[in-house]
């Protein structure tokens, strides 16, 4: 199970959808080493470009529902009609080996696993308005105008619990904000329990307790 003196860190990132939250991530996964992306299983459909095992592994409501039945999900929640799943296994075995994990979910999601692992650092991406977001949603082109309505009407939904993440960033430029959201994650690697856990050598050489 999880405990807090796994060497890596578990890093919970919300956003409502058009916040930039992906891009963010993965230019962060991309200049940072050492940090993994956990993929969701969900049941919604792909969108144009997206591939089964890459952006998420898509999967039936029923099969779904069976591997939340089996225990195989640390948090599921059901966002905008569809279901969206975190594997505990692979979370799991990458922390113990040291790798930290991202998972990129929505606040019902975030609060699921900090309940089960309070150590988690959660993070909440904002766009600066409700313009911006609404701009990035119409240039992605993935979804119907229907789709950005109820995204655009679950953005307010969702932001509402920013309060209650720990760090905030605020996705004006986006090169600020990603020197931000890297600052977060270099940081929470250096909180004492991460430390003595990756480098207990050092702390027993010194002579300090855990
Ligand atoms: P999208 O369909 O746009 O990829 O994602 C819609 C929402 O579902 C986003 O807020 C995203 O963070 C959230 N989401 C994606 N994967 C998961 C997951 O595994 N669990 C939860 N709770 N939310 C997820």
């Amino acid at each position: 199970m999880f405990s807090a003196d796994m060497k890596g860190s578990l890093f919970l990132v919300s956003a409502p959808s058009g916040a930039g939250k992906s891009s963010l991530v993965n230019a962060l996964l991309e200049k940072v080493k050492g940090i993994e992306l956990s993929i969701s299983t969900t049941t919604r459909a792909p969108r144009p470009g997206e591939l089964d095992g890459r952006e998420y592994n898509f999967t039936t409501v029923e099969k779904f529902l069976e591997a939340k039945e089996k225990g195989e999900f640390l948090e599921s929640a059901l966002v905008h009609g569809n279901y969206y799943g975190t594997s505990k296994k692979w979370i799991e075995e990458k922390m113990k080996e040291g790798t930290d994990v991202l998972l990129e979910i929505d606040w019902q999601g975030a609060f699921q696993v900090r309940d089960i692992f309070p150590e988690a650092v959660t993070i909440f991406i904002l766009p600066p308005s409700i313009k911006s977001l609404e701009e990035r949603l119409h240039k992605r082109g993935q979804d119907s105008e229907d789709t950005i309505t109820r995204r655009l009407l679950g953005a307010g939904a969702e932001m509402v619990h920013a309060k209650d993440f720990q760090f905030v960033i605020i996705n004006e430029v986006f090169e600020t904000a990603l020197d931000e959201f890297r600052s977060v994650v270099i940081g929470s690697r250096l909180r004492f329990k991460k430390q003595y856990a990756r480098r207990t050598d050092v702390f027993i050489q010194l002579g300090i307790p855990s």
